[in-house]
Protein backbone atom coordinates (compact mmCIF):
# COMPACT_ATOMS: atom_id res chain seq x y z
CA UNK A 1 0.00 0.00 0.00
CA UNK A 2 0.99 3.31 -0.04
CA UNK A 3 0.71 6.03 2.41
CA UNK A 4 -2.03 7.75 1.10
CA UNK A 5 -4.74 8.64 4.02
CA UNK A 6 -7.23 6.15 4.27
CA UNK A 7 -9.83 8.65 2.47
CA UNK A 8 -9.22 10.11 -0.73
CA UNK A 9 -11.72 12.69 -2.32
CA UNK A 10 -11.22 13.96 -5.80
CA UNK A 11 -12.19 16.92 -6.86
CA UNK A 12 -12.20 18.15 -10.84
CA UNK A 13 -13.17 21.89 -11.38
CA UNK A 14 -12.92 24.32 -14.66
CA UNK A 15 -11.13 27.16 -13.34
CA UNK A 16 -9.19 28.85 -10.41
CA UNK A 17 -11.95 30.17 -7.94
CA UNK A 18 -14.69 27.52 -9.02
CA UNK A 19 -13.25 25.23 -5.99
CA UNK A 20 -13.39 27.59 -3.11
CA UNK A 21 -17.00 29.01 -4.15
CA UNK A 22 -18.40 25.62 -4.73
CA UNK A 23 -16.26 23.45 -2.32
CA UNK A 24 -14.03 25.29 -0.19
CA UNK A 25 -15.81 24.15 3.31
CA UNK A 26 -16.11 21.09 2.39
CA UNK A 27 -12.40 20.99 1.05
CA UNK A 28 -11.03 22.37 4.51
CA UNK A 29 -13.26 20.25 6.37
CA UNK A 30 -11.82 16.88 4.93
CA UNK A 31 -8.15 18.45 4.76
CA UNK A 32 -8.51 19.11 8.82
CA UNK A 33 -9.66 15.67 8.86
CA UNK A 34 -6.50 14.10 7.50
CA UNK A 35 -8.39 13.12 4.21
CA UNK A 36 -6.38 13.51 1.12
CA UNK A 37 -8.37 16.08 -1.15
CA UNK A 38 -7.02 16.82 -4.57
CA UNK A 39 -7.98 18.76 -6.58
CA UNK A 40 -7.81 19.01 -10.62
CA UNK A 41 -8.44 21.93 -12.32
CA UNK A 42 -8.42 21.87 -15.94
CA UNK A 43 -7.79 25.68 -17.31
CA UNK A 44 -6.51 28.61 -15.92
CA UNK A 45 -8.91 30.45 -16.22
CA UNK A 46 -7.31 33.02 -18.72
CA UNK A 47 -10.39 34.51 -20.08
CA UNK A 48 -11.78 35.58 -16.67
CA UNK A 49 -12.73 39.08 -16.10
CA UNK A 50 -9.97 41.38 -13.98
CA UNK A 51 -11.98 42.72 -10.73
CA UNK A 52 -9.36 45.17 -9.15
CA UNK A 53 -8.09 48.19 -11.96
CA UNK A 54 -4.71 47.85 -10.76
CA UNK A 55 -4.28 44.58 -12.57
CA UNK A 56 -6.28 44.91 -15.44
CA UNK A 57 -3.56 45.20 -17.70
CA UNK A 58 -3.63 41.50 -17.08
CA UNK A 59 -6.65 40.57 -19.12
CA UNK A 60 -7.15 38.42 -22.22
CA UNK A 61 -6.87 41.29 -24.84
CA UNK A 62 -4.59 43.37 -23.12
CA UNK A 63 -1.30 41.30 -22.13
CA UNK A 64 -2.86 37.56 -21.38
CA UNK A 65 -1.37 37.71 -18.44
CA UNK A 66 -4.01 36.15 -15.91
CA UNK A 67 -3.64 32.49 -16.35
CA UNK A 68 -0.22 32.24 -14.84
CA UNK A 69 -1.99 34.80 -12.49
CA UNK A 70 -4.78 32.61 -11.24
CA UNK A 71 -2.22 29.82 -10.45
CA UNK A 72 -0.39 32.16 -8.32
CA UNK A 73 -4.22 32.89 -6.30
CA UNK A 74 -5.31 29.39 -6.52
CA UNK A 75 -1.83 28.23 -4.41
CA UNK A 76 -3.17 30.68 -1.64
CA UNK A 77 -6.45 29.58 -1.64
CA UNK A 78 -5.61 26.19 -1.22
CA UNK A 79 -2.96 27.21 1.94
CA UNK A 80 -6.15 28.82 3.30
CA UNK A 81 -7.86 24.94 2.74
CA UNK A 82 -5.35 23.28 4.15
CA UNK A 83 -5.36 21.18 0.46
CA UNK A 84 -1.75 20.26 -0.92
CA UNK A 85 -2.35 18.08 -3.37
CA UNK A 86 -3.53 20.63 -6.24
CA UNK A 87 -2.87 19.79 -10.07
CA UNK A 88 -3.51 20.87 -13.44
CA UNK A 89 -5.00 18.77 -15.93
CA UNK A 90 -2.07 17.66 -18.33
CA UNK A 91 -0.23 20.33 -16.71
CA UNK A 92 -0.29 24.06 -16.64
CA UNK A 93 -1.46 25.64 -20.01
CA UNK A 94 -2.46 22.27 -21.66
CA UNK A 95 -5.97 23.32 -21.73
CA UNK A 96 -6.84 27.27 -22.25
CA UNK A 97 -9.82 28.55 -20.72
CA UNK A 98 -12.59 28.73 -23.50
CA UNK A 99 -14.52 31.83 -22.59
CA UNK A 100 -18.31 31.70 -22.40
CA UNK A 101 -20.32 30.20 -24.77
CA UNK A 102 -20.45 31.57 -28.19
CA UNK A 103 -17.55 33.13 -28.12
CA UNK A 104 -14.72 32.60 -30.86
CA UNK A 105 -12.26 31.47 -27.71
CA UNK A 106 -14.43 28.44 -27.65
CA UNK A 107 -12.57 26.54 -31.25
CA UNK A 108 -9.30 28.39 -30.76
CA UNK A 109 -6.43 26.17 -30.40
CA UNK A 110 -5.75 24.81 -26.80
CA UNK A 111 -9.27 25.51 -25.27
CA UNK A 112 -10.58 22.91 -23.38
CA UNK A 113 -13.91 23.23 -25.18
CA UNK A 114 -12.49 21.94 -28.26
CA UNK A 115 -11.10 19.22 -26.83
CA UNK A 116 -11.21 15.33 -27.23
CA UNK A 117 -12.67 13.96 -24.30
CA UNK A 118 -10.75 10.94 -24.26
CA UNK A 119 -7.99 12.30 -24.62
CA UNK A 120 -8.50 14.80 -21.94
CA UNK A 121 -10.16 11.91 -19.58
CA UNK A 122 -6.69 9.98 -19.70
CA UNK A 123 -5.25 12.67 -18.07
CA UNK A 124 -7.20 12.41 -15.41
CA UNK A 125 -7.22 8.39 -15.42
CA UNK A 126 -3.38 8.94 -14.83
CA UNK A 127 -4.64 11.03 -11.64
CA UNK A 128 -7.34 8.37 -10.83
CA UNK A 129 -5.08 5.54 -10.68
CA UNK A 130 -2.73 7.02 -8.74
CA UNK A 131 -4.68 8.70 -5.88
CA UNK A 132 -7.24 6.03 -5.85
CA UNK A 133 -10.19 8.28 -4.49
CA UNK A 134 -13.27 6.30 -3.35
CA UNK A 135 -15.41 10.05 -3.86
CA UNK A 136 -15.27 12.39 -6.97
CA UNK A 137 -17.46 15.97 -7.25
CA UNK A 138 -17.82 17.61 -10.24
CA UNK A 139 -20.66 19.13 -11.94
CA UNK A 140 -23.63 18.22 -13.62
CA UNK A 141 -23.71 17.69 -17.24
CA UNK A 142 -24.57 21.14 -18.03
CA UNK A 143 -21.59 22.33 -16.10
CA UNK A 144 -24.38 23.88 -13.05
CA UNK A 145 -24.61 26.98 -15.39
CA UNK A 146 -23.40 26.57 -19.48
CA UNK A 147 -19.93 27.52 -19.31
CA UNK A 148 -18.28 25.76 -22.05
CA UNK A 149 -15.32 24.45 -19.66
CA UNK A 150 -17.41 23.41 -16.62
CA UNK A 151 -20.36 21.63 -19.29
CA UNK A 152 -16.46 19.66 -20.47
CA UNK A 153 -14.96 19.35 -16.88
CA UNK A 154 -18.29 17.37 -16.35
CA UNK A 155 -17.59 15.14 -19.27
CA UNK A 156 -13.99 14.71 -18.80
CA UNK A 157 -14.30 13.67 -15.01
CA UNK A 158 -17.56 11.35 -16.19
CA UNK A 159 -15.44 10.03 -18.76
CA UNK A 160 -12.11 9.37 -16.65
CA UNK A 161 -14.00 7.47 -14.10
CA UNK A 162 -15.18 4.76 -16.42
CA UNK A 163 -12.12 4.53 -18.56
CA UNK A 164 -10.02 4.21 -14.97
CA UNK A 165 -12.23 1.33 -13.76
CA UNK A 166 -12.05 -0.57 -17.10
CA UNK A 167 -9.07 -3.02 -16.79
CA UNK A 168 -8.40 -2.68 -20.36
CA UNK A 169 -7.67 1.02 -20.71
CA UNK A 170 -4.54 2.12 -21.25
CA UNK A 171 -2.48 0.09 -18.81
CA UNK A 172 0.60 1.96 -18.50
CA UNK A 173 -1.69 4.21 -16.53
CA UNK A 174 -1.79 2.45 -13.77
CA UNK A 175 -4.00 -0.40 -11.95
CA UNK A 176 -8.04 0.13 -12.56
CA UNK A 177 -9.89 1.62 -10.01
CA UNK A 178 -13.68 2.36 -9.39
CA UNK A 179 -14.63 5.72 -8.39
CA UNK A 180 -16.97 4.17 -5.51
CA UNK A 181 -19.14 7.93 -5.54
CA UNK A 182 -20.04 10.40 -7.51
CA UNK A 183 -21.52 13.98 -6.66
CA UNK A 184 -22.54 16.73 -8.28
CA UNK A 185 -22.26 20.22 -6.60
CA UNK A 186 -25.63 21.41 -5.68
CA UNK A 187 -27.63 24.39 -4.51
CA UNK A 188 -31.26 23.28 -3.07
CA UNK A 189 -33.83 25.79 -3.97
CA UNK A 190 -35.37 26.16 -0.78
CA UNK A 191 -31.85 27.58 0.89
CA UNK A 192 -31.48 29.69 -2.02
CA UNK A 193 -34.36 31.43 -1.77
CA UNK A 194 -34.26 31.83 1.87
CA UNK A 195 -30.61 33.31 1.24
CA UNK A 196 -31.61 35.98 -1.72
CA UNK A 197 -34.12 36.98 0.68
CA UNK A 198 -31.78 37.51 3.52
CA UNK A 199 -29.65 39.19 0.68
CA UNK A 200 -31.49 41.13 -0.56
CA UNK A 201 -32.90 42.61 2.84
CA UNK A 202 -29.17 43.86 3.54
CA UNK A 203 -28.95 47.16 3.61
CA UNK A 204 -25.23 46.67 4.09
CA UNK A 205 -24.61 44.65 0.74
CA UNK A 206 -22.48 46.87 -1.82
CA UNK A 207 -23.64 45.40 -4.57
CA UNK A 208 -27.21 44.83 -6.31
CA UNK A 209 -28.32 40.86 -5.48
CA UNK A 210 -27.72 38.83 -8.07
CA UNK A 211 -31.05 36.31 -8.94
CA UNK A 212 -31.19 32.88 -8.07
CA UNK A 213 -31.21 31.64 -11.41
CA UNK A 214 -27.39 33.17 -11.77
CA UNK A 215 -26.42 30.65 -9.01
CA UNK A 216 -25.21 27.00 -10.43
CA UNK A 217 -26.63 23.59 -9.93
CA UNK A 218 -29.75 24.70 -7.99
CA UNK A 219 -32.43 22.49 -8.07
CA UNK A 220 -35.27 21.53 -6.27
CA UNK A 221 -34.83 19.98 -2.21
CA UNK A 222 -35.41 16.43 -2.97
CA UNK A 223 -32.56 16.06 -5.45
CA UNK A 224 -29.96 16.77 -2.92
CA UNK A 225 -28.23 13.38 -1.24
CA UNK A 226 -25.73 15.32 0.43
CA UNK A 227 -25.10 18.19 3.10
CA UNK A 228 -21.81 19.19 4.26
CA UNK A 229 -21.90 21.25 7.15
CA UNK A 230 -18.20 23.38 7.04
CA UNK A 231 -19.67 26.54 9.19
CA UNK A 232 -16.89 25.68 11.39
CA UNK A 233 -14.47 26.66 8.26
CA UNK A 234 -16.70 29.13 7.12
CA UNK A 235 -13.60 31.39 7.66
CA UNK A 236 -11.48 29.50 5.25
CA UNK A 237 -13.75 29.42 2.81
CA UNK A 238 -13.96 32.93 2.83
CA UNK A 239 -9.87 33.45 2.83
CA UNK A 240 -9.49 31.00 -0.42
CA UNK A 241 -12.35 33.07 -2.02
CA UNK A 242 -10.54 36.30 -1.41
CA UNK A 243 -7.57 34.71 -2.34
CA UNK A 244 -8.30 34.58 -6.28
CA UNK A 245 -8.68 38.58 -5.86
CA UNK A 246 -9.20 39.00 -9.79
CA UNK A 247 -12.39 37.13 -10.01
CA UNK A 248 -14.11 37.50 -6.70
CA UNK A 249 -15.11 40.19 -3.75
CA UNK A 250 -16.38 39.09 -0.44
CA UNK A 251 -17.88 40.77 1.91
CA UNK A 252 -18.85 38.29 4.05
CA UNK A 253 -21.23 36.16 4.04
CA UNK A 254 -21.92 37.48 0.76
CA UNK A 255 -19.48 37.93 -2.84
CA UNK A 256 -19.44 39.09 -5.93
CA UNK A 257 -17.77 38.15 -9.61
CA UNK A 258 -16.85 40.77 -11.80
CA UNK A 259 -20.80 41.46 -12.71
CA UNK A 260 -20.56 42.80 -9.10
CA UNK A 261 -23.99 41.31 -8.60
CA UNK A 262 -24.31 39.55 -4.43
CA UNK A 263 -24.37 35.95 -3.74
CA UNK A 264 -24.88 34.23 -0.97
CA UNK A 265 -21.61 32.26 0.29
CA UNK A 266 -22.59 28.91 1.09
CA UNK A 267 -21.07 27.88 4.06
CA UNK A 268 -23.08 24.34 4.46
CA UNK A 269 -22.66 22.79 0.64
CA UNK A 270 -25.15 20.42 -0.80
CA UNK A 271 -24.79 17.64 -3.23
CA UNK A 272 -26.07 15.11 -5.60
CA UNK A 273 -25.21 11.32 -4.91
CA UNK A 274 -25.69 9.94 -8.88
CA UNK A 275 -23.42 7.22 -8.39
CA UNK A 276 -22.55 4.71 -5.73
CA UNK A 277 -25.25 4.28 -2.96
CA UNK A 278 -25.98 6.97 -0.05
CA UNK A 279 -24.76 5.91 3.31
CA UNK A 280 -27.86 7.77 4.90
CA UNK A 281 -31.02 5.77 5.93
CA UNK A 282 -33.84 5.85 3.60
CA UNK A 283 -35.38 9.46 2.90
CA UNK A 284 -32.51 11.40 5.08
CA UNK A 285 -29.13 13.65 3.85
CA UNK A 286 -25.45 11.99 4.36
CA UNK A 287 -23.65 14.62 6.51
CA UNK A 288 -20.41 12.79 4.85
CA UNK A 289 -19.43 12.08 1.26
CA UNK A 290 -17.59 8.88 2.55
CA UNK A 291 -20.98 7.83 4.56
CA UNK A 292 -21.48 4.20 4.21
CA UNK A 293 -17.81 3.30 2.53
CA UNK A 294 -15.64 0.80 4.15
CA UNK A 295 -13.63 3.11 6.82
CA UNK A 296 -10.38 1.54 4.89
CA UNK A 297 -9.17 -1.09 2.59
CA UNK A 298 -8.56 -3.27 5.35
CA UNK A 299 -11.94 -3.20 7.04
CA UNK A 300 -13.32 -3.80 3.17
CA UNK A 301 -11.03 -7.35 2.63
CA UNK A 302 -11.83 -8.12 6.26
CA UNK A 303 -12.94 -11.98 6.20
CA UNK A 304 -16.44 -13.04 6.97
CA UNK A 305 -17.18 -15.62 9.16
CA UNK A 306 -19.96 -18.15 7.61
CA UNK A 307 -22.51 -16.29 9.11
CA UNK A 308 -21.97 -13.42 6.95
CA UNK A 309 -21.03 -11.06 10.17
CA UNK A 310 -17.65 -9.01 10.24
CA UNK A 311 -15.00 -11.23 12.19
CA UNK A 312 -12.91 -8.80 14.32
ZN1 LIG B 1 -15.49 28.45 -13.71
Amino acid sequence: MTDLADRRLLLVHAHPDDESINNGATMATYAAQGTHVALVTCTLGEEGEVIPPALAHLAADREDGLGPHRAVELDAAMRELGVTDHRFLGGPGRFRDSGMMGVEQNHRAGAFWSADVDEAAALLVEVIRELRPQVLVTYDPDGGYGHPDHIQAHRVATRAAELAADPAFRTDLGAPHEIAKIYWNRVPRSVGERLFTRLREDAGVPWTAAELADVPGVVDDDRITTEIDGRPYAARKAAAMRAHATQIAVREPWFALSNDLAQPLFDIEYYELVRGRSGAAPGARESDLFAGLPEHAATAERPQDDRGTVTT
